[in-house]
């Protein structure tokens, strides 16, 4: 973090603030552990600390301490408008730009009086923020917190509490330590992260290993829907809402399911496309392998961005219209999908 950004931020937290810390819509692993990493921290340097998120959070987070005081402003509009109107400082973490947290949230956001704070890895960050500290290079959002807390000379504040949430923001947006977003330093903040209390082995098996056997089921049909497109290098996966409807889908369920089409030998580049009905879209995540940027491919034609290796986006067509011109658009990349690794 640069020293000029975390002199400003300092002086920002100089008295008690009222602060608000919010995640992007439909938060993962990341967005979560991050934000209550960070509440953790801001309440022990005696700031009060609220966590908003656009909306209802997996399953497979809901232990993480500190998670039950999360706002949600899908199921609690006025509480969040009131919290947000109060706040001197508002943290908008693990996304780059205000739109990401939905219509609504956005515009409360934006009528805001508070200063904003940015902490963010994602490419091309807006300006909206009074200090924006954001690095494309970093892991997470969770080790970035790490750092802000070291830059302001505070990380002996390392709480088990800050460490569980930030080691499962690391853990889960690295692929458990897999993707080449996982630098050296990314394994010296867990190893300080474990060391503060944070069990890798628990922390684990609370994320990874509560799979319901609906979710596996779906997983299932998933993997039965993968389609290969060799000469492209490029897999992927189809949902229909009545898949998801079958398997009692709850928030989460797909996660990671995009990884498995990513897994097979000579793909470079993976996708997965889910009908939202009640959205009227197709909700699409890419991934990819090597040079081949994702982030991109899902800025230039699906409304969307992420990371070069992991984005997401989306089509307002139906899922068949959805493929067919995801197919149409794909050869138009060949060279760079058959170089990308
Ligand atoms: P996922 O595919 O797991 O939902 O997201 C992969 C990455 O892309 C995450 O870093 C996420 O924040 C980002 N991302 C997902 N959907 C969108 C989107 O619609 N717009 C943008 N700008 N980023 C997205
Ligand atoms: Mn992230």
């Amino acid at each position: 973090m640069k020293k000029d950004t975390a002199q400003l931020v300092d002086k920002l937290l100089a008295s008690p603030q009222k602060i608000v810390i919010v995640g992007h819509k439909n938060p993962d692993g990341d967005a979560v552990g991050s934000c209550l990493g960070l509440s953790f921290f801001l309440k022990s340097l005696g700031h009060s600390a609220t966590v908003i998120m656009p909306n209802d959070f997996p399953d497979f987070l809901k232990w993480l301490p500190g998670c039950e005081e999360i706002v949600i402003y899908e199921k609690d509009v006025q509480k969040t408008n009131d919290i947000c109107k109060a706040a001197n400082l508002i943290f908008t973490l693990d996304f780059n730009s205000l739109d990401r947290v939905g219509g609504e949230l956005q515009a409360v956001l934006e009528n805001a009086s508070a200063k904003f704070v940015m902490i963010d890895h994602h490419q091309q960050p807006a300006d909206y923020a009074v200090a924006t500290y954001s690095d494309v290079k970093m892991s997470s959002t969770s080790e970035m917190v790490y750092h802000f807390m070291d830059a302001l000379g505070k990380a002996e504040n390392l709480s088990d509490n800050i460490a569980i949430n930030l080691y499962t923001g690391i853990m889960t947006d690295t692929g458990s330590f897999r993707f080449s977003s996982t630098s050296p330093t990314t394994h010296r903040v867990a190893a300080k992260l474990i060391e503060a209390g944070a069990e890798s082995a628990i922390i684990n098996q609370n994320v990874y290993d509560t799979n319901s056997p609906e979710r596996m089921k779906l997983l299932g049909v998933a993997l039965n829907n993968l389609v290969i497109l060799p000469e492209l290098h490029t897999a992927y996966i189809t949902l229909t809402q009545k898949d998801l409807d079958d398997h009692h889908f709850k928030k989460g369920d797909t996660e990671g399911f995009v990884n498995y089409a990513l897994s097979v030998k000579g793909i470079n580049f993976a996708v997965i496309f889910i009908e939202n009905k009640q959205e009227s879209i197709v909700k699409i995540s890419f991934r990819s392998k090597g040079k081949f940027s994702v982030n991109d491919f899902a800025r230039n034609h699906y409304s969307g961005g992420g990371h070069i290796n992991a984005a997401g986006g989306k089509s307002s067509q139906d899922l068949n219209k959805t493929i067919n011109e995801f197919i149409s658009i794909l050869p138009r990349y060949k060279n760079e999908l058959t170089d990308a690794s």
